[in-house]
């Protein structure tokens, strides 16, 4: 991972690459961190060259959860474009189980703490609103790459919930 961290950080000079403990894009500064504790992985590489796609889509804001998951899908096709260039190839599998764990959390994000019924997120907002028991809750602002295990992704949904009556 990391000679394919220097020829990409000289293909790209406008995207500043950084050592970190997990795989994001930061719209704002043009960076994009990567986890050097994992370089020895195969997945290791794939998240490079989707972080690396958000860099080069200038993927920079988006107003709502779905919004973001068409996003995280451009940069994967992206991605595995970038691979054949590279000569890499990317499970397919490994991306689907990315998108899939973001659809979960994304979904998750969606149901009503109050009642449980799946919710349409109020237009460019961070708040959802039941049709049914008219509860309204905050999430979070939607970040780039959410960590994708999962179990990880089930407790930040509930970390999200936060209920406003
Ligand atoms: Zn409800
Ligand atoms: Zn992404």
């Amino acid at each position: 991972m990391r000679s394919l961290v220097k020829t990409l950080s000289e293909a790209y000079p406008h995207l500043t690459y950084v050592p970190a403990t997990s795989f994001y894009w930061s719209p704002e500064t043009s960076e994009v961190f990567y986890d050097d504790t994992k370089y020895d992985q195969a997945s290791s590489i794939w998240s490079l060259l989707h972080e690396t796609s958000h860099g080069l889509l200038k993927h920079t804001t988006y107003k709502a959860d779905l919004e973001l998951l068409h996003l995280e899908v451009a940069a994967w096709e992206h991605a595995l474009a970038l691979a054949h260039t590279h000569k890499i190839t990317i499970d397919s599998d490994y991306v689907q189980d990315c998108l899939d764990t973001y659809r979960d959390w994304l979904y998750r994000r969606s149901l009503c703490p109050g009642c449980g019924a799946q919710c349409i997120q109020m237009d460019s907002t961070n708040f959802y609103r039941c049709f049914n028991c008219r509860t309204r809750w905050h999430v979070s602002p939607s970040r780039f790459c959410r960590p994708y295990r999962r179990s990880q992704t089930r407790e930040q949904a509930v970390i999200f919930a936060e209920k406003h009556l």
